[in-house]
């Protein structure tokens, strides 16, 4: 029966990562940096007791820190090889691992088990990074808050505020859903095999601001798709070029004291949600 122990007897890898193949095409740049594992542990604050999720476990460095300060870690691993590996090296009891794609993953089922909204914390396959976001925002309601490693530039733009250069469509929508700061970044020789990119780990509190902002989300984020659709273009003539009609959009921005000649890319969530509003009140949706 596994007893709490010591951090160290969940810190031993796979005895042979660092002599096994990797699947560069299923994202497998494994983390080789134990100062920034606890970081990432940290960033979850006080897991005592909970039942946290990990995407992507690998050969379980991340896993073994979770399993010493959370109730239970559910561990989604898509590598059979790998998730053999996870279930020899951790006590059932405290490690479920799950042999899925995360992207079928059901949170809200674990979630009702644990009877509260679960943590997440993942150094994510890159080659996934977009569908993961959008898989965890419409997995919201099953979630509190997500740590997750992303390609540096992903972070850049998922975290960006308005007029920045990275800010558009993913800052919008990731930020919809709560908000969403960076942590830290690491360089490629942080990782085994190295990746080409540098790696940023951020944090993402569920908290959606739909009701807020008193808009829909089914037909918000498509008008934030039209808004961004094309960054050189006015948000005037994106909303044009994707069917509003010209009348309808300056009367929009009008009405939302929002500059004609603006872009999108200069305009902050609570701008956006007044146009939409603006437009909906001109035109109901049909
Ligand atoms: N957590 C480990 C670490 O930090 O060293 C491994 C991280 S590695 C960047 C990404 C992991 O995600 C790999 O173990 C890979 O096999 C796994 N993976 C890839 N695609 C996946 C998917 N669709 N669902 C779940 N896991 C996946």
């Amino acid at each position: 029966m596994f007893s709490p122990s010591p951090q160290s007897a969940f810190r031993v890898h796979l005895p042979s990562r660092q002599l096994m193949a990797t699947k560069p095409k299923l994202g497998q740049n494994f983390l080789d940096d134990a100062q920034a594992v606890e970081r990432i542990v940290a960033s979850l604050g006080d897991l005592s007791g909970r039942t946290v999720i990990e995407i992507g476990p690998g050969g379980g460095v991340i896993t073994g820190a979770l399993a010493v300060r959370a109730g239970r870690v559910v561990a989604v691993e898509l590598d059979h090889r790998l998730a053999l590996g996870l279930r020899v090296q951790f006590p059932p009891d405290k490690v479920t691992v799950v042999e899925q794609d995360a992207l079928n993953f059901n949170f809200a089922e674990v979630a009702a088990i644990a009877g509260e909204r679960l943590p997440v914390v993942g150094n994510l396959p890159y080659y996934i990074t977009s569908p993961i976001l959008l898989k965890l925002a419409a997995s919201h309601a099953a979630l509190d808050v997500a740590v997750l490693m992303v390609q540096r530039e992903v972070a850049d733009r998922v975290t960006a505020r308005p007029g920045s250069r990275d800010y558009g469509l993913l800052s919008v929508t990731i930020q919809m859903f709560g908000p969403a700061e960076s942590l830290f970044t690491l360089p490629p020789d942080a990782f085994s095999p190295p990746p080409d990119v540098h790696s940023t780990v951020f944090r993402w509190r569920f908290a959606p601001r739909f009701a807020e902002l008193g808009v829909e989300e089914t037909s918000f984020l498509p008008f934030v798709r039209s808004a961004f659709a094309q960054k050189r273009k006015t948000l005037a003539n994106n909303l044009r070029a994707t069917g509003f009609a010209p009348a309808d959009a300056a009367a929009a921005m009008a009405q939302a004291a929002i500059d004609p000649q603006a872009r999108a890319e200069a305009l902050s969530i609570e701008s956006l949600a007044a146009i939409w509003k603006s437009l909906n009140s001109a035109r109901p949706p049909s």
